[in-house]
């Protein structure tokens, strides 16, 4: 914690730092409120209970290899994923018109779509097409377009910095003025990085006009399950352009809800217009996949779909997931109530009122840089902070340090 402190440690934890500073010094040095990914209440990575056991199973399962998967993947894990995102009673699923591809987490989905959509949307090789990316937005979003070879990725307004809540007229008034067959990259739920999603009746408006103005639906679906902590309730938007009969993607990663970030778990989900459109997609796909990774890893995959086809297995994981949503809930209303406790200047609503793992302060980056340099707790420049990295031990230090930062 020594290297961690900053420049400007009060001068009360320097003199003590040697020998023994009491704990809840300790606790509060160096607080990374961006870690990578999901933290236990004591700043721990967790391997989720259901995938130790299902690792065990598969251990003591002797029919198993190491050969080559099919090139899409494993099949009993597409099916089972894509049922996950899209339920189990999708009428595109009882119509035979969803297919799927194993990939490379959920970053490999966004590949593999990008890349397809490239070669064969609105026109063969089509570099020209605008893809937009919601600003802000995962910064990957960005360069996985480029790098496949669109040449026009572009914002669209999602973010209202001054009421910290979706833009929501901004939102609507892109998707009137974007070229049609423009390509859009929408966050499922657990927006990252304002954690501000639309709500039902605000999807519907999206929707509309994207439907109008024959826009393509790219979903990324990385935190199913985050937001509310079921994983029906995270799925409706995706489910609700699928009753709209929309044709599109939707890219899943299983690394945050299964905590399986270093398997590279992801899955792209295709809704085409019909079972032989899905073929045609899925003979170009396997192409691409040739060329990129030839065919993908099991382990996760089998993980995975050992759980999603396994009753009690699923039930398992279901808690699981719930149990990470909560411990993210909690640390909101915590934080919201002893900023509130502290007569913090400002209101503090949408820390409860964002949802997922990440939080938009609404911090500014002199405030972010207090923060940093005066109270070594780490958080992204643009004020967005990672809510696992909030514990019980640190949260009463870090609504002090932003109390005195905002005073
Ligand atoms: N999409 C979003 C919005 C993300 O935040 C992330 C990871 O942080 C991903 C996709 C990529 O997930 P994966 O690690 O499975 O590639």
């Amino acid at each position: 914690w020594v290297a961690h402190q900053g420049s400007n440690a009060p001068p009360e934890w320097v003199a003590h730092q040697g020998s023994n500073p009491p704990p809840e010094w300790v606790a509060h040095q160096g607080t990374c409120l961006s870690p990578p990914a999901y933290r236990t209440d004591e700043g721990q990575p967790w391997v989720l209970p259901v995938v130790k056991k299902v690792e065990k199973l598969i251990v003591a399962d002797n029919r198993l290899n190491h050969e080559y998967l099919p090139i899409l993947g494993l099949p009993e894990f597409r099916s089972s994923a894509s049922k996950i995102a899209l339920g189990e009673d999708s009428p595109a699923i009882q119509e035979n018109r969803v297919g799927a591809v194993q990939c490379l987490g959920g970053t490999g989905a966004l590949k593999m779509g990008a890349e397809f959509l490239r070669r064969w949307y609105n026109g063969n090789d089509n570099m020209k097409t605008p893809v937009y990316v919601s600003a802000p937005t995962w910064e990957n979003h960005n360069s996985v377009f480029a790098n496949a070879g669109f040449e026009d990725v572009r914002p669209y307004k999602y973010w209202d910095a001054e009421k910290r809540g979706l833009d929501l007229a901004g939102f609507l008034g892109d998707l009137e003025t974007a070229p049609k067959h423009s390509i859009f990259v929408l966050h499922a739920c657990a927006h990252n990085p304002t954690g501000t999603d639309p709500t039902h009746m605000e999807w519907t408006q999206v929707a509309e006009v994207m439907k109008r103005r024959k826009l393509f639906v790219f979903f990324d679906s990385a935190y199913q399950g985050f937001a509310s902590g079921c994983l029906d309730k995270d799925a409706w938007a995706v489910r609700y352009f699928v009753t709209q009969g929309f044709e599109m993607f939707c890219a899943q990663s299983f690394s945050k809800n299964f905590g399986l970030y270093n398997e590279r778990v992801g899955n792209l989900t295709i809704v085409a217009r019909d079972a032989d459109n899905v073929r045609r997609v899925l003979s170009q796909m396997e192409k691409i996949v040739r060329v990129t990774w030839s065919n993908p890893p099991s382990q996760g995959a089998r993980l995975v779909a050992i759980t999603l086809n396994t009753a009690e297995l699923f039930a398992e994981w279901k808690d699981n997931v719930k149990t990470m949503a909560d411990r993210v809930l909690l640390m909101r209303a915590s934080l919201q109530a002893k900023l509130q406790a502290l007569g913090t200047p400002g209101t503090w609503d949408h820390i409860t009122q964002q949802i997922g793992m990440f939080s938009f302060t609404g911090l500014n980056p002199k405030q972010v840089e207090y923060m940093i340099k005066e109270r070594s707790i780490y958080l992204m420049a643009s004020g967005r902070i990672n809510m696992c990295g909030l514990t019980t031990k640190n949260i009463d230090y870090v609504a002090k340090s932003i109390h005195e930062t905002v005073v």
